[in-house]
């Protein structure tokens, strides 16, 4: 029987000074797993610091080791797509490229997945090197979504996972162009389990990730895997209207009684001003998803290849 096949995918965007140092390190865990066929690709996501060339070294050293470079910078889940459509054999197993994700791991994931697990996935006990402000967001985001979206995301879990061949299959039928990976995972299915780890500090450089992109990040998951929000929008409006006609009934009562004092503009104002922006609220989450809509509709393709340079010794044209 030949050997199963496992490739290590990395992402890589402006990881020149981390990708040494990760490289020997995946090495000496696959051979630590024992009794498979570890490749590793790397692909470099539009980096502009050497990293491309820092992937040719180590290309050049390791004939298990391809490559592929976008056009550009597509983003992290692009990236990883990218990387997957490319593992045409065997399982595949992400790990991002600053040593977050500790290679260590990987035998214990071969392990899960000779169990025969599809989605093997280290979940975040301890995050070092991380602000508390990261760190607490993160943990609110996971609770949100789990609350919002019907597909299982399990919570502190990111992209470190391996991926059984036929859960890889799954995965490359779904082709959306706004890539929410942690959710696309687990709308798969299958036999999944969580390997809890300390999540490292970064080896070298910085994170990629600042507040913002983590707060647009945290929109693409909600907005791609739960509709909930419109559903709220519509509650809100439902209870503002009601609010507003029992006022409304309330002010023609005061006056066919009383008589109208005039004045009111205060509460004219209020009233109004409130009403706007509820409707400017709602508005803007239709719009969220219309974006989406329109961005699906276009139908690009995901990414763009620059080049594909194979792992040696592969006479196919993918790994
Ligand atoms: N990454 C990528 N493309 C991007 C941004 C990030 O491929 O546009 C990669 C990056 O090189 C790393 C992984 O995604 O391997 C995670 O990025 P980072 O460590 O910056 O995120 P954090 O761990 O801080 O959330
Ligand atoms: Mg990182």
């Amino acid at each position: 029987m030949s050997l199963e096949r496992l490739t290590v995918v990395v992402a890589a965007f402006n990881e020149a000074e981390a990708l040494p140092l990760l490289h020997p390190r995946i090495v000496a865990a696959l051979a630590q797993a024992g009794g498979i066929d570890g490749r590793v690709l790397y692909v470099d996501d539009g980096s502009s610091d050497g990293t491309w060339a820092v992937l040719q070294g180590i290309a050049a050293g390791d004939a298990r080791v391809a490559l592929l470079r976008l056009s550009r910078n597509f983003g992290k889940e692009a990236a990883l797509t990218a990387g997957l459509d490319h593992v045409v054999e065997g399982a595949a197993l992400i790990l991002d490229a600053d040593g977050q994700d500790p290679p260590e791991l990987i035998p214990e994931f071969v392990a899960k997945w000779r169990e025969g697990y599809d989605d093997v996935h280290g979940t975040r006990v301890q995050r070092e090197g991380e602000g508390w402000l990261k760190r607490a967001t993160a943990h609110g985001f996971y609770r949100v979504i789990g609350r919002l979206s019907k597909t299982p995301i399990p919570p502190d879990t990111g992209d470190f996972r391996l991926l059984s061949p036929r859960a890889l299959a799954a995965l490359r039928q779904l082709r959306e162009r706004h890539r929410f990976m942690k959710g696309l995972f687990g709308w798969v299915g299958f036999n999944s389990v969580a390997i809890p780890y300390a999540r490292e500090p970064r080896s070298a450089g910085r994170s990629k990730f600042g507040l913002w992109k983590l707060w647009n990040f945290a929109l693409e998951g909600i907005t791609s895997f739960s509709t909930a929000p419109l559903r709220a929008a519509t509650y809100l409006g439902l209870v503002t209207a009601l609010v507003a006609f029992a006022y409304a009934v309330w002010i023609v009562l005061k006056s066919l009684l009383w008589g109208d004092a005039v004045a009111g503009w205060p509460t004219m104002m209020a009233v109004i001003l409130f009403l706007g922006g509820v409707q400017l609220i709602a508005l803007g989450l239709i719009g969220e998803y219309l974006g989406r809509l329109y961005e699906e509709s276009k139908q690009r393709p995901l990414y763009l290849v620059d080049s594909w340079q194979p792992a040696a010794g592969v006479s196919s044209g993918r790994t």
